[in-house]
């Protein structure tokens, strides 16, 4: 048996045993008295296309749309992904550097293992960061570096990703917006990240890629606009995913895009495509390939979230708590008046259910989830205003 493969499975993940306590807390005083803000599982429907699509789809094209597309995935889906990045941040993404995957994580797990080679084997990432990036780097063979946050604001910390790069260096991941700060990051920061990226990849002859996380890129409130790396920074690869901004996170679909700007492009993508064959992944879900591309562009109501976002915010910083004030994805992140430990214990016996900041590499703060049901958040802004009072 593989002994760090059975540590990974054992080892059960804060935001797994909180959502199991939830369960059982549910079970037990009610439902209603429960407030699980734990997980980043969408719970509002996922937009009309959706299942719109899959009627007419079963309805017109019985025959194919359960069987193995190419392993790349479906050529015309590929071609509607490229025509859509064309036309909405004008870059010329050509359909055959986009490999269809099973969402965000997949495409992760697979570019790290096309990354990986001797010698080379180090991802580099900013904290706080989605805390798969360091399972996935290591199943690839890999390790993830954590650069520190610079202040509270959570953005690139230039600096200290100057200091982290070595020659072992393959890749520095992104994930804007960011799951768990809500932050995104400005075009100046990309630039900047962009300018030190190619000036250490001259410096070590050899290129540094920059990995951008992107299942969150619709999820954004206030006409924000999300930088596309690809016009920035040419040995750039996109892994994204249709989870969040039309609700599928349990339908498993997303792609990664390899610039075509990049070093060896082409090589890169039969590495890509390598690395999900070893992996054993065959090929991304036939069915929502198709629906996905059929409604490319269309996003669940995100209006939703930030009606959810202005709320929960507003209630918070009215109680005296330091927030972020969340520009997208769906998160809050705040930052603890008391020891986090003390504050997430104190929560969990009023049922009240959110993340410590520690599992992603900040100590002092908390992740609230806010893609909850409305009616949820609303009847929860009491029991925070108990809380607040609980630990001052
Ligand atoms: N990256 C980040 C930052 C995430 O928050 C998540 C899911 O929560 C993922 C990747 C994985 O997304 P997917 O469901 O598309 O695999």
């Amino acid at each position: 048996m593989n002994k760090k493969m059975y540590e990974l499975g054992s080892k059960r993940s804060v935001i797994r045993d909180l959502f199991e306590y939830g369960r059982a807390l549910a079970a037990k005083i009610g439902e209603d008295k429960v407030y699980d803000f734990s997980l980043g599982n969408p719970s509002i429907p996922a937009p009309d296309c959706v299942n719109d699509g899959i009627r007419s789809l079963i309805e017109n094209d019985a025959t194919a749309i359960h069987g193995y597309t190419s392993a790349v995935g479906d050529a015309e889906v590929r071609r509607k992904i490229s025509n859509y990045v064309e036309k909405e941040f004008g870059f010329s993404l050509p359909s055959s550097l986009i490999y269809m995957t099973s969402g965000a994580a997949a495409a992760l797990s697979i570019v790290f293992k096309a990354l990986v080679e001797e010698g080379r084997s180090e991802f580099i990432t900013f904290a706080p960061y989605f805390p798969e990036y360091k399972v996935f780097a290591e199943a690839a063979g890999g390790s993830l570096k954590v650069v520190p946050a610079a202040d509270e604001n959570f953005g690139i910390n230039i600096e200290g990703l100057e200091k982290a790069i070595t020659e072992k260096t393959i890749g520095v991941v992104i994930n804007s917006p960011n799951n768990p700060s809500g932050n995104v990051y400005a075009k100046e920061e990309i630039v900047s990240l962009s300018k030190l990226l190619k000036k250490k990849s001259e410096e070590y002859g050899r290129a540094i890629y920059l990995i951008a996380d992107e299942p969150y890129r619709e999820v954004v409130y206030d006409d924000i606009e999300v930088p596309y790396v690809m016009n920035y920074y040419d040995n750039s690869v996109i892994c994204y995913s249709w989870s969040k901004s039309m609700s599928l996170a349990g339908e498993r679909i997303g792609y990664i895009a390899v610039s075509p700007n990049a070093e060896e492009a082409e090589t890169l993508f039969f590495a890509v495509c390598g690395a999900g064959r070893a992996l054993g992944y065959v090929c991304a879900s036939s069915l929502f390939q198709r629906v996905c591309a059929n409604g490319i562009g269309q996003t669940s109501d995100i209006e939703i979230y930030k009606s959810n976002r202005d709320l929960l915010y507003g209630k918070l910083t009215q109680l005296g708590l330091k927030c972020l004030y969340p520009k997208g994805a769906f998160y809050l992140f705040v930052k603890c008046p008391v020891e986090s430990k003390v504050f997430c214990e104190k929560a969990k016996e009023l049922g009240l259910l959110f993340v410590p900041s520690e599992s992603f590499g900040v100590d002092g703060w908390v992740r609230i989830a806010y893609c909850v049901s409305p009616d949820m958040l609303k009847r929860s802004l009491p029991v925070f205003e108990e809380l607040v009072k609980a630990v001052r």
